[in-house]
């Protein structure tokens, strides 16, 4: 089945409202208006770039959408810090990042998090794009399919299919993000594969074959295409190749053939 690919960009704490606008701006004036009809584009700032991202991409009529890079589930009350799914949606988001590695390593998200994220923003109407991978000493001790699925379950638990469908799973090996150290289109094929099994045991094959897989780490302007063009691997989130309009543009070109 072919499924429309996602390139999606994670600053992560990167730009000020000021640099977000500039590098939007930039990425905009180099996005061909009609790429749109083969390849889906997200930006996902810092929360507080959102609005100004959104601006620059709507006045240009531009289909390039913004996401989140993490959501508290609840609607509101004292949870000083957090974001909300309506305070998302208010701004326009159609996607918001959970479980990203930097925030289960650094901060503490479990997987239970990550399905309550998941859940809400559902509820909430944004496609959720759950990132999974496993750390390099799962990798050697040659758990990675078990460990990465594990996440798949937790995460999807008590979705159904309906939801699920409107998911984006993110393949992510730890030791590959910010590090340069790209999986080889065969890991990444492989582990992409194995989770697109587990969405089938959970779901049916209509529902797995539909849903997009992505691969991050280190994906940049050199090795999107060889990514890309496996069959499992359904678009790409990006790190730091995202925070450059030219290189950035060069992996929406690749993910354009
Ligand atoms: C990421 O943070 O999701 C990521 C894939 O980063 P990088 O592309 O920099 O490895």
């Amino acid at each position: 089945m072919a499924r429309k690919p996602l390139i999606a960009g994670n600053w992560k704490m990167n730009n000020t409202i000021g640099e977000a606008v500039v590098l939007t701006q930039e990425i905009s004036n180099r996005f061909e208006p009609d790429w749109s009809d083969t390849v889906d584009v997200a930006l996902c700032p810092p929360f507080v770039d959102l609005k100004p991202a959104k601006t620059v991409l709507e006045f240009d009529k531009q289909h390039i959408a913004v996401g989140a890079q993490d959501v508290y589930w609840e609607e509101k009350g004292a949870y000083t810090g957090e974001i909300s799914v309506g305070m998302l949606a208010e701004i326009g988001c159609a996607y918001c990042i959970v479980g990203h590695s930097e925030r289960r390593g650094l901060f503490g998200e479990t997987n239970e998090d990550v399905n309550k994220k998941a859940k809400a923003l559902l509820a909430g109407h944004l496609a959720p794009i759950i990132c999974v991978g496993e750390s390099l000493a799962v990798r050697d001790e040659g758990t990675t399919d078990e460990f990465v699925c594990a996440q798949v379950r937790a995460a999807f638990a008590g979705i159904d299919e309906n939801e699920a469908a409107k998911c984006v799973v993110a393949y992510e090996p730890i030791w590959a993000i910010g590090t340069g150290r790209t999986a080889t289109p065969e890991q990444a094929q492989a582990v992409c594969a194995a989770i697109r099994e587990t969405l089938k045991e959970l779901y049916s094959q209509d529902t797995a074959e539909a849903m997009r897989i992505l691969y991050g780490g280190s994906m940049n302007e050199g090795n999107a295409a060889i990514l890309l063009a496996e069959p499992d691997i359904d678009g790409g989130l990006i790190g730091g190749a995202s925070l450059k309009a030219t290189s950035f543009i060069a992996i929406i070109e690749a993910a354009l053939k």
